[in-house]
């Protein structure tokens, strides 16, 4: 492939950044130095993840908080039914609209005990994310994103099952659909063309993971149905005690993925922070998108 030199690319590109809820004032002080530096790059919006358990949920709608009071970003609040009863998602529904909350991002969410150990909707709860986009469809006309499987679902026995949840979701009233992340643009081109002709044509945003870690993206990546090819555990090789080279080359990495992307006419990117700014923040440079102030002019990075 060619990198693209076109000058003006970033007037036609669009991203967004996912953050975690933080744990611990370490972390939220990370998060929002992360928050603070993506900002001015004008995001389309910023979502922020759920986890069972109701102290997690106070994590997120803590973190919307915040980015809705201290910020002009627009926050996404992901929103899943595991272990939840339908009212009990209901009133989280009604909570975020409350906190002024207008997108989401609707998931069936995976067992305490890890992904693909067994999913059991709760017995008086939403059973998957397209039950999730209609409960949300139902309390209003929200922007809502949900999850797509480039090399589907672990639970899903084939490609046709797969898509066919994709197809109830958009049914539904699903907005968009964000990726599982991926590392061979092949497979997702591949994804879309099965989508397309299964009668989907809402946009299936890559969801971008830039490596701050190979070690535990090889870990988690079976689990969340992904595929670390060997090329890429190999550019890494050799590289887990030298920080300073790994970050240079996820760096590479990554812009080149969304380079490609761009190339093969993909115009919106979501990026898996993991609430750190550098690699996010130089890929959005490489295709440029660089800060604006509220006026739309340049500002120094
Ligand atoms: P669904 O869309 O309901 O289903 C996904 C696929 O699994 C379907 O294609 C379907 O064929 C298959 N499937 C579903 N149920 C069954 C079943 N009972 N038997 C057989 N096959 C089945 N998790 C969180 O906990 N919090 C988050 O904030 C979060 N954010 C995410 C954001 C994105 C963009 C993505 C891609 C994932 C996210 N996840 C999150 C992970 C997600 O919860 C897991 O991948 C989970 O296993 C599936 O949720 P889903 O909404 O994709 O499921």
């Amino acid at each position: 492939y060619r990198f693209s030199r076109r000058a003006d690319l970033g007037d036609s590109i669009r991203v967004s950044f996912e953050f975690f809820p933080p744990k611990t004032d370490d972390m939220e002080t990370r998060l929002w130095e992360t928050v603070t530096r993506l900002q001015p790059l004008h995001p389309h919006f910023v979502s922020v993840t759920y986890g069972a358990g109701g102290s997690t949920r106070e994590r997120t709608a803590r973190t919307v908080a915040r980015i809705i009071r201290e910020t002009s970003l627009a926050p996404a609040a992901h929103l899943t039914c595991i272990d939840a009863s339908r009212e009990e998602v209901d009133a989280v529904i009604r909570q975020f609209v409350e906190l002024g909350v207008t997108r989401f991002v609707a998931l069936r969410g995976d067992p305490a005990a890890g992904a693909g150990t067994g999913y059991r909707p709760h017995p008086d709860g939403y059973a998957n994310g397209a039950e999730m986009v209609a409960a949300l469809r139902r309390q209003g006309d929200f922007d809502i994103s949900v999850s797509a499987y480039p090399e589907k679902h672990p639970e899903s026995p084939d490609f046709a099952t797969d898509i066919d949840m994709l197809k109830r979701k958009v049914d539904n009233g699903a907005t968009r659909a964000i990726t599982q992340f991926f590392f061979d643009n092949d497979v997702y081109e591949r994804y879309v063309e099965r989508v397309r002709r299964a009668g989907i044509y809402i946009p299936i945003v890559p969801g971008i993971l830039p490596v701050h870690n190979i070690g535990q993206v090889v870990n988690f990546s079976a689990r969340a149905g992904a595929h670390v090819p060997l090329w890429l555990r190999e550019r890494f090789a050799g590289l887990e005690n030298d920080p300073q080279t790994h970050a240079l080359v996820a760096a590479a990495v990554a812009a080149e993925q969304v380079h490609d992307l761009v190339e093969r006419g993909v115009s919106d990117f979501h990026f898996y922070t993991m609430n750190r700014s550098d690699l996010a923040f130089a890929v959005c440079h490489m295709i440029g998108i660089r800060p604006r102030n509220g006026n739309g002019a340049s500002v120094a990075a």
